[in-house]
């Protein structure tokens, strides 16, 4: 069995699916690997090290994907006339296309996925059991884009984030605030104190208390007994009523004044991002203070942000909006993402490199976006309906 890996060609993308100890990893499984030349490029990956790794590179993406088996994708593939490039009609039906499709925001390319007969599985929808851990390209990113937004933050302020006393006078610590404190927040805060920032944040599941406490940072806790019904059976945070969000704010208000530095990273599966700060809030910040929104592409957590922009207000803050943090770190990202990958890959090949699709599987299951023509994801049941009424 074929596998593929091409260069990525979205926007604000310079990951790659597979990397050199992946894809002899991947032959050592009994499958071949070939890939697009310069498919590495954005994540210091060269040809020569695909290749002395085993794969084969070929010219472009439509040779490496027209026979493969299996495509590892970061992106969801390029559709029809999004852009030059069609990737999905390279793909042969009954491929299987493995990536972080985002499939609750574009339910369209899952349609297309099942029109063009294709296996399509999106790796967001992991259950979160101990056995997909190995997997889990959620984590390893959203970890890579809290380290990163502390620094992106850091960069942009114009003081120091540590206490110095030097002989010309003493420098104050920065005060960090991390707003959402799951995998991303929770290592934003832990690079936040290592660069020596005092570190407070908030969240809205009670779990979140002893994590944020145990990194050594404060906890600000908007109302304990809201916080506990919070978090949802998958460990997620629900929506919040308009209640809680009106007191969560006049809460953070009162912790902005003494706030240089904000780093917001709340995010719903598959809704769009609470959003913490309005421009009310941003307002009343000093001069010089940074935001940085990592929700900015779920729509934002801060009135203001703009994709892919570090924008100034009025009153002199600045508002970093980059557009996805994990490809801001490119190297490290991709190797963590191609390991997650190929961990998924040995669910799904059996020992003799021949595809095995075990629907008892809680992990395929939960992942597994369309088969056999069809839209089979039963968090995507409204999907599925209009997938078969096109198909008919
Ligand atoms: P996420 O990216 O969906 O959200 C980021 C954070 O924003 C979460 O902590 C969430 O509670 C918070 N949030 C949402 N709305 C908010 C609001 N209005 N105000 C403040 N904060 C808000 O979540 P995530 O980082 O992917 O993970 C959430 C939890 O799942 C974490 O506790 C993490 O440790 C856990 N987790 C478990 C496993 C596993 O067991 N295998 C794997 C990964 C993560």
């Amino acid at each position: 069995m074929k596998v593929a890996v091409v260069k990525e060609r979205r926007a604000f993308e310079r990951r790659v699916a597979a990397s050199p100890d992946t894809v002899k990893r991947m032959l050592g499984m009994g499958l071949e690997v070939v890939a697009e030349s310069g498919a590495g490029e954005g994540a210091c990956l060269t040809d020569a090290a695909f290749a002395a790794a085993g794969a084969s590179i070929l010219p472009d993406a439509a040779t490496a994907l027209v026979d493969a088996d299996i495509v590892l994708k970061v992106q969801r593939p390029l559709i029809g006339d999004e852009d030059a490039s069609d990737e999905l009609s390279h793909l042969k039906r009954g491929a299987v296309l493995i990536g972080l499709l985002q499939p609750l925001r574009h339910s369209a390319a899952v349609e297309a996925y099942a029109r063009a007969g294709i296996i399509a599985f999106a790796i967001e929808l992991l259950p979160r059991i101990t056995r997909a851990q190995a997997m889990d390209a959620l984590s390893s990113q959203a970890n890579l884009a809290g380290y990163k937004a502390a620094l992106e933050a850091a960069d942009e302020f114009g003081r120091a984030f540590p206490m110095m006393m030097t002989a010309a006078g003493t420098i104050k610590a920065a005060r960090v605030l991390v707003m959402g404190a799951g995998v991303a927040g929770l290592q934003a805060i832990a690079t936040a104190r290592r660069l020596g920032a005092i570190v407070s944040a908030t969240d809205v599941r009670a779990a979140a208390k002893e994590q944020v406490e145990s990194l050594g940072a404060a906890f600000v806790t908007i109302d304990e007994a809201t916080l506990r019904s919070a978090e949802t059976a998958e460990g997620y945070a629900r929506e919040m009523d308009e209640d809680f969000q009106r007191r969560q704010r006049a809460k953070i208000t009162e912790v902005l004044r003494r706030t240089d530095v904000v780093i917001c990273t709340a995010l719903i599966p598959g809704r769009k991002a609470p959003v913490l700060l309005t421009e009310t809030m941003v307002a009343a910040l000093a001069e010089g203070s940074v935001i940085v929104d990592l929700a900015v592409d779920a729509g934002g957590n801060v009135e203001g942000s703009r994709a892919g922009e570090v924008v100034t207000t009025p009153n002199g803050v600045k508002i970093i909006g980059h557009v996805n943090m994990p490809s801001r770190i490119a190297v490290d990202a991709s190797q963590l993402y191609a390991r997650n990958l190929l961990n998924f890959l040995t669910l799904l090949v059996d020992k003799g490199g021949t595809l095995k699709i075990d629907t008892t599987d809680e992990i395929v299951r939960a992942t597994l976006l369309t088969e056999n023509g069809a839209v089979v994801n039963p968090a995507l049941s409204s999907v599925m309906t209009e997938a078969q009424a096109t198909t008919g």
